[in-house]
C-alpha cells in the first residue's frame, strides 16, 4: 500500500485518467480507503474529475462525515463509497460514473451487461442492475444521496466488481486504485462494443472459465503498462509501483 501523500497524488492522476477516457465527465468520482485507518476514505471535493488538484482531497468516515478540512462541499453520492468501504473489507478504491455507453445497458432490463472482451473480463456475467425505484419510490432525481440508499446499493453489488444503475450510471470496485480505474476504463470500452456487436447478431460472451482465467491473470504488471500509458496520456508523473504482483503473474508473463 503506497503512502497517504503519494496515495492522493494517484488520485488526481486517478481523476484526470477516468476524465480523459470519457468515463466520467463534469460529474463522477473516485474514492480510495485510507492506507493507516480503513474506516475512513479519501476522495476530492465537488469538483469536475479533470480540474481536481492535491488541494481538493478530503477525508471522510465511512457513512459520509467530514473529517478535518474541508476545502468546498462534498459530492452529494459519497455515500456509495462508504457504503461499499463497510460492506467490502476487501474493496480499497470506488468508482462512480455515468459512463456513457454503459447507460444504455441500465434502462433495457431484458439486455445482459456481461463481458464480451478478455480485457474487460473482470465485469463478469452477473452484473446487478440496481433500481433506485425499487425500494425508495419514484420521487427520487435518482442520485444516492444517503447511507440507507447506499448500503441498498451495496446489497446489490453483494461480491462482484460491477453494478448498473438504472437511468443513472454504475458502480466498480478495486482492490487498489489501478485496479479500479483499469476496470472503469475496459467497463465503458466494453459498453461500446457489445453495443456495437447487438447490432450486428448474435452475441458469445465470456464464460466462466474464461473470466476466471483473465481475472487472475490481471496482476500487478498488467495494470502498471496502463496506468503508465494513461499517466503519459494525461501529463502527470509515473511512479512504478510493484510489477510482479498478483496470482497470475508469473503464469500470464512467462
Ligand atoms: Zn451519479
Amino acid at each position: 500500500m503506497p503512502d497517504l501523500g503519494q496515495l492522493e497524488e494517484d488520485i488526481v492522476t486517478a481523476n484526470r485518467i477516468l476524465a480523459d477516457h470519457n468515463v466520467v465527465d463534469s460529474f463522477g468520482h473516485v474514492a480510495v480507503r485510507h492506507p493507516d485507518n480503513p474506516a475512513r476514505f479519501l476522495m476530492s471535493r465537488a469538483r469536475a474529475p479533470a480540474c481536481i488538484e492535491l488541494d481538493d482531497i478530503m477525508e471522510f468516515t465511512l457513512d459520509g462525515k467530514v473529517v478535518g478540512r474541508e476545502p468546498g462541499k462534498p459530492y452529494s453520492e459519497r455515500f456509495i463509497h462508504g457504503a461499499i468501504f463497510e460492506a467490502r473489507p476487501e474493496i480499497l478504491a470506488v468508482v462512480h460514473n455515468h459512463s456513457p455507453n454503459v447507460v444504455p445497458f441500465s434502462v433495457v432490463k431484458t439486455q445482459c451487461f456481461c463481458a464480451i472482451m478478455h480485457m474487460a473480463a473482470p465485469i463478469g456475467r452477473d452484473v446487478p442492475n440496481w433500481d433506485i425505484r425499487d425500494k425508495f419510490g419514484d420521487a427520487t432525481n435518482l442520485l444516492v444521496t444517503n447511507m440507507d440508499m447506499a448500503r441498498d446499493l451495496a446489497k446489490s453489488l453483494g461480491s462482484r466488481t460491477v453494478a448498473l444503475m438504472r437511468g443513472h450510471g454504475c458502480v466498480v470496485v478495486g482492490r487498489s486504485l489501478r485496479e479500479v480505474v483499469f476496470t472503469s476504463i475496459y467497463t465503458e470500452i466494453n459498453a461500446q462494443m457489445l453495443g456495437k456487436a447487438l447490432a450486428l447478431g448474435e452475441v458469445t460472451y465470456l464464460s466462466d472459465g474464461e473470466i476466471a482465467a483473465n481475472t487472475k491473470g490481471r496482476a500487478g504488471f498488467t495494470l502498471e503498462r496502463g496506468w503508465e500509458n494513461w499517466c503519459r496520456s494525461v501529463g502527470r508523473p509515473y511512479h512504478p509501483r510493484a510489477m510482479d504482483t498478483g496470482p497470475g503473474f508469473s503464469r500470464t508473463d512467462n
